[in-house]
């Protein structure tokens, strides 16, 4: 299904949201989550992490997910791996896309994966030969995920030439598009401007760009506008805001999707998603949570007097 869509709002909740809290969620009680919001309208979501299960329970069902969800009509799936044997079981499940992620922070990297940049790159590398020594897996979408563009909560800043680094090598390897994370919620949005201006300077303005950021420090949709202003045209965000960050205590996590898709909306950019279905499918994923906080204002406000979405505007 084709969607007139001017920004791709991508839901990564049931990964990052909740990967990062205690509940685990069944199931049938994700697939509900999952369901309620495609039918929504959002386009395209993260569904799971293809990781060791004794590291990350939340995420031991990612297959059966992915399988379920793949049966969605017109819902892009993805997953995110951390190497070979995470993208060999998540290209088996049929994943639509599977993003292979790693630090442009040398010590992020070792820490999070026991690799430096270098031998990240050469694991993608590999990762991209065998998607494409099986011809049954042609269709399926190579993304380079990149963490810590925004700076890293063991280094500290981390420059934009270490990110241009690491995004060439990503191209030069066979990605077939980027997402750029703050994940630690780090950034601002002056540097958003600037890192996103300059990325499409290096990698061309034909390589499809994601942006994943945290609100970590209250800045998430203001750098959603920064980067709007330089061209990216796709967002991850969670519903409810939901999950944190291990090193921030009470700190929120992703950018809201509500939130987001409200100001997406009102400022005319069509995502596709209906905020009424958004706000039920908050609920269903609301209920399941055993106390964990959720974030997010629209959901308090509500539309202004006299609203109307860009998506239902004639
Ligand atoms: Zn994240």
């Amino acid at each position: 299904m084709k969607r007139d869509i001017d920004v791709l709002v991508s839901e990564v909740g049931p990964r990052d949201g909740l990967q990062s809290i205690q509940t685990v969620f069944t199931t049938d009680g994700k697939m509900e989550w999952i369901r309620s919001e495609a039918a929504a309208g959002v386009p395209q979501m993260q569904v799971g992490s293809f990781v060791n299960p004794k590291l990350l329970p939340q995420m031991a069902d990612s297959a059966e997910i992915v399988a379920q969800s793949i049966l969605i009509d017109g819902l892009t799936v993805s997953a995110l791996v951390p190497n070979m044997k995470g993208a060999v079981n998540g290209l088996a499940a049929g994943a639509h896309q599977i993003g292979v992620v790693m630090s442009v922070s040398e010590e992020h990297n070792q820490a999070n994966i026991r690799r430096s940049v270098q031998e990240s790159l050469d694991g993608f590398a590999e990762i991209v030969a065998y998607r494409n020594e099986h011809p049954e897996y042609k269709d399926q979408i190579i993304s380079g995920g990149m963490a810590t563009c925004f700076g890293c909560t063991i280094s500290g800043p981390v420059p934009v030439k270490d990110v241009m680094k690491v995004a060439e090598g990503l191209m030069e390897r066979g990605a077939q598009r980027l997402n750029v994370a703050d994940t630690v919620g780090y950034a601002n949005p002056k540097q958003v401007r600037d890192l996103f201006t300059e990325l499409y300077r290096t990698v061309g303005k034909d390589v499809p760009v994601g942006a994943h950021f945290h609100d970590t420090r209250g800045l998430g949709l203001a750098n959603v506008f920064a980067a709007l202003d330089a061209g990216v045209r796709e967002f991850d965000s969670c519903l409810g805001g939901l999950g944190g960050c291990p090193y921030a205590p009470g700190a929120s996590g992703n950018i809201v999707t509500e939130d987001l898709v409200f100001m997406l909306e009102a400022q005319g950019m069509k995502t596709g998603v209906d905020l009424d279905g958004l706000l039920q499918a908050r609920e269903i994923m609301e209920r399941q949570l055993k106390g964990e906080p959720v974030h997010g204002t629209y959901i308090n406000a509500g539309p202004p007097k006299g609203f109307t979405p860009a998506t239902h505007a004639a």
